[in-house]
């Protein structure tokens, strides 16, 4: 869910909860919102600004919700960090990948 999104991006980006419920947001209902209940696309103000109401059934939505984030006992920050780590973890580390992470080319960096 991080693709193109280097460490220093990633970190400069996210740097508190409210900042990963934004782009939870943003991919969740960027193109609209749809109801998991009865497939409503009309909401309404859920009980924080991260949820959102379902106009027709009145089922309020975390943003969270369906996605591996919801319920988690940790703060969604620290959440979003160890997801992050382990998708570049999953992936294996070469030297390209460790400098593709910081956002630097192969050619460019300097000797590892
Ligand atoms: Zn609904």
């Amino acid at each position: 869910m991080f693709e193109g999104i280097n460490i220093i991006d990633f970190i400069r980006r996210f740097n508190d909860n409210d900042s990963c419920y934004s782009y939870l947001m943003e991919k969740k209902w960027g193109n609209g919102f749809s109801c998991s209940y009865c497939g409503c696309t009309q909401s309404v103000k859920g009980r924080t600004w991260y949820y959102k109401r379902c106009r027709q059934c009145k089922y309020d939505e975390s943003v969270t919700a369906n996605t591996v984030f919801h319920g988690m006992k940790i703060p969604v920050l620290k959440a979003f960090h160890l997801a992050f780590r382990l998708a570049a973890k999953k992936k294996g580390m070469s030297t390209v990948e460790l400098g593709h992470e910081v956002g630097v080319q192969q050619k460019n960096s300097v000797a590892f």
